[in-house]
């Protein structure tokens, strides 16, 4: 009981913003972020360019995604472009990976992973690309925020493949929080995982969680929230 009057308050609180968002490595405003596409097909790079949108007018870069052919001139191609990005096949109907270096820390030497469907540009491959250039523009996982429910953090403790410093929340203090914008928790974060509620959770998080759940599995966004926007508009 104590423990969800605990969720309540949390619930009661959320804010139409979210987030963490490091403060150094951010893309200087006016950058064309060139991306060397590797393994790709036209409908993926079709694909990459649609779900890219949701950032145009939101930051202050433009992404673009280059498909050149196998060979020599990919290979060039990773030394001209800032971004280096493979594009995986799924394996099963949840095999959506993706990584992505946070912000611009390597020069000319960020590298991204993404995992998309060869037939359809489905909400799973959208979430992997929007995620991905989430972190490429400096944004860290919103389920390691200081305030996530304790509930969620737990079950990645057994379900997860990540390694812990993508999964455990950071400390408020912590060198690691003093380098971020840290907005209050949102569930709704595109940088968020999916996570398993149970009926206790539900009844806090209904009207946020249903539209983006199967069962009691919250799939996570697959665009960005309200409160990524307002976040990135405060780092950019
Ligand atoms: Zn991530």
């Amino acid at each position: 009981m104590k423990l969800a009057m605990a969720f309540f308050s949390i619930a009661l609180a959320l804010p139409a913003y979210a987030g963490l968002g490091q403060r150094r490595g951010l893309w200087r405003p006016g950058t064309t972020i060139r991306i060397n596409v590797l393994k790709s097909t036209p409908a993926d790079i079709a694909c990459l360019r649609n779900a890219a949108e949701v950032y145009r007018g939101i930051v202050p870069v433009t992404f673009q995604f280059n498909a050149r052919p196998p060979g020599l001139r990919q290979r060039l191609g990773s030394f001209a472009d800032q971004v280096t990005l493979t594009v995986r096949r799924p394996e099963h109907s949840r095999d959506y990976l993706g990584h992505s270096y946070v912000g611009n820390m390597t020069f000319f030497k960020e590298a991204m992973m993404v995992t998309l469907d060869p037939q359809a540009c489905n909400a799973a491959g959208r979430r992997i690309i929007v995620h991905e250039l989430g972190h490429l523009l400096g944004l860290h996982h919103e389920h390691q925020h200081p305030d996530v429910p304790a509930f969620i953090t737990l079950q990645y403790q057994w379900n997860m493949n990540a390694p812990a410093d993508q999964l455990n929340p950071i400390a408020r203090g912590s060198d690691l929080a003093r380098a971020m914008y840290i907005t209050p928790y949102d569930v709704l974060s595109v940088m968020h995982y999916e996570f398993i509620y149970g009926p206790a959770q539900a009844a806090l998080f209904t009207e946020d969680l249903l539209p983006l759940s199967q069962g009691t599995m919250f799939l996570a966004n697959s665009t960005l929230s309200e409160g990524d926007v307002a976040l990135l508009r405060e780092m950019y």
